[in-house]
């Protein structure tokens, strides 16, 4: 059995699971996005110092081609005349140590010694070449032992002479190979087969450690490339991960709770009561109420049936009280007072006929009510007899007495509903002056036990003859309920003896079924309703 407390669980817990759910999206994209936006920034910043290194050295190159231009044509030239321009030169360079003269083979003339004559492949055992050289070697001549960054120039016309340009590449390289933690942790200056790495001088082979990734850049101008080593992006964007938590850990909580107030509506019981009376999901069923006497239809009681996609069939019993809390009472009504009205052809057409409505006690507040039947029920001209029903477990104090004269001056009857099982109250019987008390079933279904409710029962029937009040007897079962109630002057009856609630659209069936030809006294029909 459905209650209100386990569907409004229900509500609660899948709006908490779309909240939840939400907070944890939010959570793990941000930590993604900034997971992605750290990589970028990692791989920008190794790629960055790549090219900032290869700029630094292709600077530090160019003005070496220029000045190979003007010293290649001093090869031949005496040492005494060539020195001072070289030397001049290699102090305008200064990233240059020294310019060697080579002629024959021979170093005939350094900038720094001046004249000298040293077969050059012992100071460096590739030169001459016929082809222009860029390597990294070691100083055979004047800081020994030190690395250096050897351009050489082939002259022209032979093979055994040229300049070499010698660079002092271990000072620039303490200056731009420092590397860069945590992005860069070792940073390698690659020419031809050698390396020279930062801190580690010359070496002829380099190795990744494992978990390290390396990234290359060539020069595009010159014969060298940089490398270097360090964690990878990805790594290093995941192990700063922690650091983000906190403020992801808030804009999650932040959304989630955002959720939380924008479902307030949609994932409510209200709105999907709203949904459902747009969507026709309710639908409108009548329970006929007969005569005691000749058991002819005398009237129906109108009972909203809601047959819910997500839930199946929802009780009124549920769905009702929920409903007034949430003041959704009010459409809810006028939606089976608009479907009665669309469907007044399929009852009988006669004052006698009574077509009951359960009202809500706060649908009469300010009158509410009469506003809504102006709007669909008194245009309609139903020939019918509209009786309300009040239950008396609702607030009926609150009633207003005057709405409910207003209304029986416009011909609507009033009923008290489920009568003797509220807070039963006398004096509002007097004030609210009903025409009809409905007993409810659980005093019906009392008759014939010996339980306190069969003496109520009584108690109410002689209470309502005495005020001249009508009396419907709900929830009749028993054909021996039914006689008790007939023989006690209750003249009518409704409950599942008789029919169950059904659609509007089966009641003409059902009514064509039940209708026997009125019994007849000395030739007239005797009335169904009773007469006061
Ligand atoms: P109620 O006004 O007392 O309606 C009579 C209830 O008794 C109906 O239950 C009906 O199906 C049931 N009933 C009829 N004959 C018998 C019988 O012989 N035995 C038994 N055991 N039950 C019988 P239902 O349709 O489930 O409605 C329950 C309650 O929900 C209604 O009680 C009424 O208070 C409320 N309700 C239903 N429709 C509406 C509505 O349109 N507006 C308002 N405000 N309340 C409604
Ligand atoms: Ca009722
Ligand atoms: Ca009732």
């Amino acid at each position: 059995m459905q209650t209100a407390q386990r569907i409004l669980r229900g509500y609660r817990r899948r709006r908490l699971i779309v909240c939840i759910a939400l907070a944890v999206l939010a959570l793990l994209l941000t930590l993604s996005a900034r997971y992605v936006a750290e990589r970028n920034i990692n791989e920008q910043r190794v790629l960055a110092f790549n090219q900032r290194v290869i700029g630094t050295l292709e600077n530090i190159l160019i003005p070496l081609e220029q000045a190979n231009k003007d010293i290649v044509p001093l090869v031949g030239i005496p040492c005494q005349a060539a020195q001072l321009k070289m030397s001049e030169y290699a102090a305008r360079l200064q990233t240059v140590r020294s310019i060697g003269l080579i002629k024959d083979d021979i170093l005939y003339c350094s900038s720094i010694f001046g004249s000298r004559a040293v077969p050059v492949n012992l100071l460096q055992p590739r030169l001459p070449s016929a082809l222009p050289l860029l390597f990294l070697t070691i100083d055979h001549s004047l800081l020994k032992g030190s690395p250096i960054l050897l351009s050489w120039i082939p002259s022209a016309n032979s093979s055994h002479d040229g300049v070499m340009q010698i660079i002092n590449i271990e000072l620039l390289t303490g200056l731009i190979l420092e590397p860069e933690r945590p992005w860069v942790s070792r940073a390698v200056l690659n020419v031809a087969d050698s390396h020279l790495e930062y801190g580690k001088g010359l070496l002829q082979q380099i190795s990744v450690e494992a978990g390290m990734v390396s990234h290359q850049i060539a020069s595009e101008r010159f014969a060298f490339s940089v490398m270097t080593i360090g964690p990878s992006p990805g790594a290093l964007a995941l192990s700063n991960l922690p650091t983000q938590l906190p403020l992801a850990l808030i804009l999650s909580m932040l959304i989630g709770y955002i959720t939380w107030l924008a479902t307030a509506n949609r994932m409510s019981f209200s709105w999907e009561i709203n949904v459902g009376l747009a969507s026709r999901e309710f639908e409108v069923f009548c329970q006929p109420l007969v005569s005691a006497r000749n058991l002819q239809c005398v009237g129906v009681e109108l009972l909203l049936r809601w047959n819910n996609p997500r839930q199946g069939w929802i009780s009124p019993d549920v769905f009702i009280p929920l409903a007034e809390q949430q003041n959704l009472i009010a459409p809810l009504t006028r939606f089976v007072l608009e479907e009665t009205v669309s469907y007044l052809d399929i009852f009988p057409k006669s004052r006698d006929f009574h077509i009951g409505l359960n009202v809500a006690a706060s649908h009469f507040h300010e009158g509410e009510i009469i506003a809504d039947l102006r709007r669909s029920w008194f245009p309609a001209h139903a020939p019918q007899k509209l009786t309300l029903e009040l239950t008396e477990r609702d607030a009926l104090p609150d009633v207003d007495h005057r709405v409910v004269r207003d209304l029986q001056s416009m011909g609507v009857e009033l009923a008290i509903d489920d009568f003797g099982t509220g807070q039963s109250s006398l004096a509002y019987l007097e004030t609210l002056n009903p025409n009809v008390l409905k007993i409810d079933k659980s005093f019906t279904a009392a008759i014939g036990t010996d339980a306190v409710n069969s003496t109520v029962t009584d108690i109410i029937i002689a209470l309502a003859q005495r005020l001249g009040i009508d009396l419907v007897a709900e929830g009749v079962e028993t054909p021996q309920q039914a006689d008790y109630l007939r023989s006690h002057g209750v003249n009518v009856l409704q409950g599942y003896l008789y029919a169950r609630p059904m659609p509007l659209s089966e009641f003409p069936r059902w009514l064509r079924g039940n209708n026997m030809p009125p019994p007849r006294h000395n030739g007239h029909p005797i009335p169904v309703i009773p007469l006061r």
